[in-house]
């Protein structure tokens, strides 16, 4: 009865709004029926909506069920249980893939086999495993073999079932101080026992095989303390309650904070008919790529393996043949597969990763979704795909993410350099770009040795999820076994890691923690190249080279435009430039840097830190004379000595920018922080300056703060001393006529920073205003300049609309904001944020992503009341979060005029910036 309700309520209802616990629909089929489709990713997981959207456009995909994210969700709120109508809707469900097949679950003439799937909203790879081969017992098992006339397949299909149930629900798995998985030690047990020596797979007989399913029995017996269970309906809930169950797992949980998936998401689950593979030399399993996710070329990309069920292709434990070979061995299959590549982009319209399975002969389509793809290649096929008029340039620009974007920038191996390097070994290009660094054979170590600088590749013979902490801390990452769909490939592509996989000339032994080749032995900490994009591998280190990107905008290297990536990147940027309404402004402190930044495409200077240019040479000696001066008069004495460095300063910046804006921020720092700490420092300074060294420890002890951040420092410094200020207006303003006066345009926009009251900027207002009236008689020049001031503590932006009457404008400094809005020390923040991300009480780190919800209001009201006292005030953003995407959407959505962004992070700002204007 219940079942029946259940059916026939599951027609209307497809959107989220599923009405009371009774009915609502917790199970949408697909193949036999097709309920759902592409759009419902949120319902239904990423898999569980493609595979019903591949159903609606004819591609053959064995039919199956989806349980719903909400069943996860009902889960995880009822103690681990499942909702009652759960399992009628379920009992329907493999009804229909009964009728669909011909086929019975637990059926003891034609067994129905099903496979049990995670599919969380994004994909997670490797994070949640699947299932295959589910509904096998002793008796099934003759079933099948007598039905397919193929024991030895049958058998196959039951030891892969009882090895995987058994890791996957059963817990059977690798101990501490086991090597090897204990269900591989069994099988090399029984190779050496019967063979004495490793056969493939492949090779062993029906015999070798059911007593596997013995041994393999007997195993889970031992450790699970439970006999395997035979069941089919037992088999599948507990294959159910695994997928769920592993949604809170250590990887999952590692992986949705390095990528910010919602704990809420939660997963999906989908049950499938099984196709087989491992029937013989007519079937296989693949995984394919509708074009090449590494470089962007369009060509057929992936590998197969004959006579193999999926798993086996991306394990690395055979390794693959390259798809286009297929051609050779099933050419009919091929041609199937390059009809349904052809299809997949036609109808998504972007580049397909998809999976299948061969079945004598008959393809079979098991996934499909948007390729994950390097920063290079999301250019090309952006690019490409336009021209094939796939999409249009708006499209074009949104398909490259921004925040994988400044992997164009990276470094390329230098060519002189890599023709004089030894080549040990060559593998598959997985990750491209060039990587140097020093081996280590563990993720533990490797992450070690990266937290003390070192620069590390992480060598292993394959990867898997538990090494991905040591994969985020390497440079590179070299695998001896596995192909361009392992482990290793997918996720140092998401990553943007440089990447080579499958070096088989590399003998990597974890015990003895050497890499060897041709007699040659590395050792941890040694150092190896590898290039991400040829393949090989180095000895030693490399030199690397800029990447044609900056050859061509920084060095002029005319060869460098040429190349298709440097044309690329200009389309791409003329048609950000077409979609953007803010502009981009780059943070220098040298006419070097602003070079750099307007090369990349920066309309000016957002931000120029004046306090880094009293380091260099002896200008720190007459700024710690100014600061230990007595009085009035000493300190200006010393003033006038750093007046004129300033002065070049600022005219190199002019010259530099052309024209373009520079935001000149006036001295920000606590003074104390000039001044030498150590007794040693102290003499030092005190011979130069010819001053007592009591004196200068004097005046050290009394400029200490107990808490700098928020002590004298910012206006308050040109407030309690004037003429600090009024040297460095007169900087600006006399380097601004000399620039002028070589017939460059100037504009100069002065920056107080740390405003709270509009007396401070006022105060301030004076003494520039005042240099800038002496300086243009004194050098009968007219110079065009703005005041404005920082909006960086919360007062100044409450305060905005009163601010605003003295400033000409405004530059958010998030940075400090975000430190005194959230009362958190950017720099004492590390002993306590990696828990706070743990813990989810802050989803990103605040001072790399703006936190839009709290900070962000500080700067929409600043932004606001500003704005109601001058309507034309011009806003920036000048933090960190100016290269940030996230944030810079942000910024789009409250209006801001402009972003400011470190010189290599511009293109990335530009871009970023050009699609928060799209899809605003
Ligand atoms: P992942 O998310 O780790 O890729 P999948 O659920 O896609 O896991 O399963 C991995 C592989 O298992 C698939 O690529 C496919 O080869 C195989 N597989 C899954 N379901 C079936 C099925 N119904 N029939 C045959 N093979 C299957
Ligand atoms: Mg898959
Ligand atoms: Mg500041």
């Amino acid at each position: 009865m219940a079942r029946k309700r259940a059916a026939g309520k599951s027609k209307g209802s497809t959107t989220k709004a599923n009405g009371t616990a009774k009915g609502t629909k917790y199970v949408y089929l697909f193949g036999a029926k097709t309920d759902g489709n592409g759009t419902m990713k949120p319902l239904l997981g990423g898999k569980g909506a493609n595979l019903a959207e591949m159903c609606r456009i004819g591609l053959p995909v064995p039919p199956g069920f989806t349980m719903t994210t909400e069943v996860c969700t009902y889960y995880y709120q009822h103690k681990r249980t499942y909702p009652p109508a759960l399992r009628p809707q379920m009992e329907t469900g493999l009804a229909a893939i009964e009728r669909k097949t011909g086929k019975k679950f637990g059926d003891l003439k034609n067994p129905l086999l099903v496979s049990v799937r995670s599919g969380a909203r994004d994909s997670m790879p490797g994070m949640m495993d699947t299932i295959l081969n589910l509904g096998l017992n002793d008796q099934t098992v003759e079933a099948l073999a007598r039905k397919t006339s193929n024991a030895r397949f049958a058998w196959d299909c039951y030891r892969r079932f009882i090895q995987m149930y058994g890791d996957v629900v059963l817990g059977v798995q690798k101990g501490a101080g086991e090597d090897h998985e204990p269900f591989e030690t069994v099988i090399e047990g029984l190779k050496h026992e019967r063979y004495h020596q490793d056969i493939e797979d492949t090779k062993l007989t029906v015999d070798d095989l059911k007593e596997l399913v013995a041994r393999f029995k007997r195993l889970v017996k031992e450790r699970a303390g439970r006999d395997f269970p035979a069941s089919p309906w037992d088999q599948l809930m507990g294959a159910v309650g695994a997928v769920f169950g592993s949604w809170m797992n250590d990887r999952a949980i590692v992986y949705r904070r390095k990528y910010n998936i919602p704990t809420e998401w939660g997963t999906a689950v989908n049950v499938q008919a099984m196709v087989y593979g491992n029937t013989g030399e007519k079937s296989g399993s693949g995984v394919a790529f509708t074009r090449n996710p590494a470089n962007g070329a369009k060509e057929f990309y992936g590998e197969f393996l004959i006579n193999a069920q999926g798993e086996d292709v991306v394990a690395g434990v055979r390794t693959p043949e390259p798809v286009s070979q297929l051609k050779n061995h099933l050419p009919k299959a091929y041609q199937e597969l390059e009809r349904i590549r052809q299809t997949l982009e036609k109808h998504f319209k972007d580049v397909q990763d998809f999976e299948f399975t061969i079945e004598d002969g008959i393809v079979y389509m098991l996934q499909t979704r948007n390729g994950k793809r390097t920063a290079m290649a999301a250019l090309k096929f952006s690019i490409d795909m336009h021209k094939e008029k796939l999409i249009d340039w708006k499209t074009a620009v949104m398909r490259n993410p921004a925040d994988q974007f400044e992997q164009l920038l990276a470094p390329v191996f230098d060519t002189a350099e890599v023709v004089k390097a030894k080549v040990i070994a060559t593998g598959l290009p997985a990750g491209p770009g060039a990587a140097s660094g020093q081996i280590y054979l563990n993720a533990d170590r490797a992450v070690g040795a990266a937290e003390k600088g070192q620069p590390v590749l992480l060598v292993r013979l394959e990867t898997s999820p538990e090494d991905l902490r040591g994969m985020i801390a390497a440079e590179g990452i070299l695998t001896a076994r596995g192909g361009v769909s392992s482990h290793a490939a997918l996720v140092a592509r998401q990553m943007g890691k440089v990447c080579v996989c499958g070096a088989s000339a590399l003998d990597v032994d974890y015990q003895a923690r050497t890499v060897s080749v041709d007699g040659q032995a590395f050792k941890e900490g040694d150092w190896m190249s590898i290039d991400g994009t040829s393949g090989k591998v180095f000895a030693g280190r490399v030199k690397t080279a800029p990447s044609e990107i900056v050859a061509g905008l920084i060095n002029d290297d005319e060869t460098a435009k040429k190349t298709e990536k440097f044309k690329n990147f200009q389309q791409l940027m003329k048609w950000c430039d077409q979609a953007t309404r803010m502009g981009v402004r780059t943070n220098a402190d040298t006419p070097e840097q602003a070079l750099n930044a307007i090369a990349f495409g920066a309309s000016g200077i957002g931000l120029t830190r004046t306090e880094h240019m009293f380091f260099e040479g002896d200008r720190i000696d007459a700024m710690r004379e100014m600061i230990l001066a007595e009085t009035l008069e000493a300190r200006k004495a010393a003033l006038a000595k750093l007046l004129p460095y300033q002065r070049d300063d600022f005219a190199g910046i002019f010259r530099a920018l052309n024209g373009f804006p520079a935001t000149i921020r006036f001295l920000d720092p606590p003074l104390h922080e000039f001044l030498p700490q150590t007794d040693e420092q102290q003499k030092d300074l005190s011979k130069k300056l010819g001053l007592p060294v009591n004196v200068i420890h004097s005046r050290v002890a009394q400029l200490h703060e107990f808490n700098p951040m928020l002590g004298f420092r910012g206006c308050r410094l040109g407030i309690g001393y004037p003429e600090i200020s009024a040297m460095q207006a007169r900087a600006v303003f006399e380097a601004a006529a000399i620039v002028q006066k070589e017939g460059i345009k100037v504009r100069p926009e002065i920056m107080i920073p740390l405003v709270g009251f509009k007396k401070e900027l006022d105060l301030q207002l004076e003494v520039v205003h005042q240099a800038a009236r002496e300086v243009q008689q004194e050098q009968r020049v007219k110079l065009t300049y703005s005041v404005g001031t920082m909006i960086e503590i919360p007062r100044g932006a409450l305060m905005a609309d009163e601010i605003a009457q003295s400033a000409e404008f405004f530059s958010f400094g998030t940075n400090d904001l975000t430190q005194t809005a959230l009362g958190m020390s950017r720099d004492d923040s590390g002993s306590f944020l990696p828990q706070y991300a743990e813990l989810e009480i802050i989803k990103k780190n605040p001072f790399a992503t703006i936190d839009v919800t709290g900070v962000g209001q500080l700067v929409d009201i600043g932004v606001k009341r500003g704005r109601a006292t001058r309507k034309d005030l011009k806003i920036g953003i000048c933090g960190e979060h100016g290269g940030d995407p996230d944030s810079i959407r942000f910024f789009e959505q409250v209006g801001l005029d402009y972003v400011s962004a470190s010189p290599f992070r511009v293109p990335v700002a530009r871009l970023a910036a050009a699609q928060a204007a799209l899809v605003k």
